[in-house]
């Protein structure tokens, strides 16, 4: 056997990723060094970590955000690898180069598959090579000429989107429903791309009234095997965060997936892509249409683990440390359904977040309920980061089953001290066009509003 290319692994992150990365990694036999800003010094990621060294002050920008700081957390305590969780520089290709210029490996894809998917007309226009449908509209930067700019957009038929190619977080949008509005939009979109992403290419495309948000999880090694592990569906959505997930989505046929689940095989082959990843599409009338790659592991994960058997994260370090995977496309099923809640430290009705200390926690438990959290009683949440403190998870063997124990599993929870949207969770577990399935992107917001 040879060598591995590492046996301890610097986590980049905190809260319940870092906590779910050290479990992964000890579940390999693999160290872990865990990294936290002052806030942190508590945290059970840092009292669980093999070693843990503080990386700054609270503010991200000066500790999970310092590159300089997370490099020599790894040279000191000998981590020769580092996991990036989600967030932070989980997608920062300029952090990867530095990783590697240290002689270390970044447990992800290579800078250039980040840098590619980090420019959303670049990755449109490889999505298309592979054969993976996109929104229509050009895979290329718009003209600043007015009226080559409604041509565009008249052949492409209003409702159209202006979107920046270096958008992200839901940002750099700007909907547009007649030719009126198109040049004011344009300048704003890009006026606003320039000063938020650094870049003022902008391109067109057809807006979707009522798509549902559906991804693909794919894993690739470095061995040219690359498999989609299933779908999500994760339309629940408030300001483009996602509230609830659920795998597989409900109501496309098998052979539609299928369908789909291989051309996002068939990219990652032509991209050389290489870890997890997920390939998020709108899909209305029956069809997909891609809109973006995040090439990480993502909040979700837990449903497709859930319904596949699978550790993604133990997959994503084995393959990280130049394992093949000897596991066959075939041999991947999707057993029953899930469902995550996102359970965040905010005001039920305003959304504003609660900071605070927890003064009671009960965890729900059960067959096929999991908890993936780092707060407990007693612990304090920083202003400083993002609300997540849980991720209820539920399994069993039908969706209508799934949301039965859902419901069951958030009425056990109890969070005393601060306020939580749990609330929301059981009335949207309630819901009849939750119940239901198959639910638009804009079906919380509606409820909301109409609530
Ligand atoms: P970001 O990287 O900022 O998340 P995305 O391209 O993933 O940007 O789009 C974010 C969200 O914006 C989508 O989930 C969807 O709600 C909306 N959106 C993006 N493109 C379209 C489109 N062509 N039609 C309708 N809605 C869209």
């Amino acid at each position: 056997m040879t060598r591995p290319a590492f046996d301890t692994v610097l986590i980049a992150n905190r809260g319940e990723i870092a906590l779910r990365v050290q479990r992964a990694c000890r579940g390999l036999g693999l160290r872990t060094v865990a990294v936290y800003a002052e806030p942190d010094r508590d945290a059970p990621h840092v009292r669980l970590a093999d070693a843990a060294l503080c990386i700054g002050p609270a503010a991200a920008r000066d500790s999970y955000l310092n590159q300089a700081a997370i490099l020599f957390a790894a040279e000191i305590s000998g981590a020769q690898a580092i996991h990036p969780g989600y967030g932070f520089l989980a997608e920062n290709a300029d952090f990867v180069e530095r990783v590697e210029a240290a002689g270390l490996t970044f447990i992800g894809p290579t800078a250039a598959a980040i840098r590619l998917m980090g420019d959303k007309i670049a990755a449109k226009r490889a999505m298309r090579a592979s054969g993976v449908p996109c929104v229509p509209g050009p895979d290329a930067g718009l003209p600043d000429a007015a009226p080559a700019l409604h041509v565009l957009a008249e052949a492409i038929g209003y409702p159209v989107i202006v979107k920046a190619a270096g958008g992200g977080g839901g940002r750099g949008m700007r909907l547009v429903r007649a030719a009126a509005e198109l040049e004011d939009a344009v300048a704003v979109t890009r006026e606003e791309a320039r000063r938020a992403f650094g870049n003022g290419e902008i391109y067109l495309e057809k807006f979707l009234e009522h798509p549902r948000h559906v991804e693909i999880q794919v894993l690739a090694d470095h061995h040219g095997t690359a498999l989609w592990l299933g779908s999500r569906d994760c339309s629940l959505q408030r300001r483009h965060q996602k509230v609830i997930e659920e795998a597989p989505a409900p109501g496309i046929a098998a052979d539609r997936l299928a369908e789909i689940g291989a051309s996002c095989v068939a990219a990652c082959r032509r991209i050389g892509y290489r870890g997890l990843g997920t390939f998020e599409f709108l899909y209305t009338d029956g069809a997909f249409f891609f809109i973006e790659m995040n090439t990480r592991v993502q909040v979700e994960h837990t449903v497709t683990e859930m319904v596949t058997g699978l550790d993604l994260v133990q997959l994503q370090l084995r393959v990280a440390n130049g394992e093949a995977l000897t596991l066959r496309q075939e041999e991947i099923a999707c057993h029953g359904h899930a469902v995550e809640c996102r359970v965040n430290a905010e005001h039920p009705e305003t959304f504003a977040p609660s900071p605070g200390r927890i003064t009671a926690w009960h965890a729900p438990g059960g067959p096929g309920v999991r908890l993936d959290s780092h707060m407990g009683a007693g612990a304090t949440i920083p202003a400083h980061y993002d609300s997540l403190i849980a991720k209820l998870i539920v399994h069993d063997t039908t969706r209508p089953a799934a949301l039965a124990r859902m419901r069951a599993a958030l009425d056990e929870m109890q969070v005393g001290g601060i306020a939580t949207n749990l609330a929301l969770h059981r009335r949207l577990l309630r819901e009849p066009g939750v119940i239901a399935g198959g639910f638009d992107i804009h079906h919380l917001e509606r409820w909301l509003a109409a609530s």
